[in-house]
């Protein structure tokens, strides 16, 4: 039995109301304690392609690092974002119709009091901890440069023509910067990793205020989630993957943090 077995995942993908293809892909493991969303953008079906190719990489090489722990979370993250990096590239100069395609990349590996993320572009990773909502990742976009930099609030930049245009993304260029951040876990925790999608058509408060709602249910606020970007317009693909910490997690003498010690000392 692997630790993250405990972990409790939801997802749900949707095309939306305007668009006639989704872009954008998921996975995650319970088994492996991980989570991947990507949004993908080109022209024809090259989006899809591309979230595709960097989910599926991201997976097998996932599968491999992670298994009895043999990498830590932080590298293997890397290795796998660099590789998908690599393979969505490759792709896109191999066929004349996928040229430029990329996608967006939220990834995050769960351990007994440690979450490690890795991010590009503007797909989100929230925490909800006790009622509050907060945003762990920072979009890669030319809006969130211009909020850091004083020039923009996050009013108009929610409302910015410009507020799609990224300054990272995946796989259309031969290396790519990714950002690994890594944060305390706390028993309780819901994360929600989710695509612009979900984000333009709801703001952070609104997305609180279901979180917090429906969180015993994750499969419920995922519904939700996309339901009222849908009833806003679903003008973009939607797709929410929610993460639910026991609240065991933090307790050190709790049943996660005893099979994980058990687990450690059978390798
Ligand atoms: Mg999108």
């Amino acid at each position: 039995m692997q630790a993250s077995t405990v972990l409790e995942f939801a997802s749900r993908t949707d095309p939306g109301l305007v668009r006639a293809q989704n872009e954008d892909a998921l996975a995650f493991s319970a088994e492996r304690g991980y989570a991947i969303l990507a949004d993908g953008m080109g022209g024809y079906n090259a989006g899809e392609i591309a979230s595709g190719i960097a989910v599926a990489v991201l997976v097998d090489v996932l599968d491999e690092q992670l298994v009895n722990e043999q990498t830590p979370p932080r590298q293997a993250l890397e290795t796998a974002a660099q590789a998908a990096n690599e393979e969505v590239f490759r792709a896109a100069q191999a066929n004349i119709d996928y040229q430029g395609m990329g996608t967006t990349l939220v990834a995050a590996v769960f351990r007994p009091g440690r979450l490690t993320v890795a991010h590009v572009g503007d797909s989100r990773l929230y925490r909800l901890r006790k009622g509050s909502l907060v945003r762990l990742t920072a979009d890669h976009s030319v809006v969130q440069e211009q909020i850091k930099a004083g020039l923009l609030d996050e009013q108009t930049a929610a409302a910015s023509p410009e507020r799609h245009l990224l300054t990272r993304a995946l796989g259309v260029e031969p290396h790519v910067d990714v950002e690994v951040r890594e944060y305390d876990a706390q028993g309780g925790d819901v994360y929600l990793l989710c695509s612009d999608g979900l984000t333009d058509m709801l703001t952070d408060a609104e997305i609180a205020d279901l979180l917090t709602e429906h969180a015993t249910v994750p499969e419920s606020v995922c519904r939700r989630l996309v339901d009222t970007a849908n009833d806003r317009g679903g003008l973009d693909n939607i797709s929410v993957l929610l993460v639910r910490l026991p609240v065991e997690t933090t307790d050190h003498n709790g049943l996660f943090s005893r099979i994980y010690r058990h687990m450690r000392r059978s390798i």
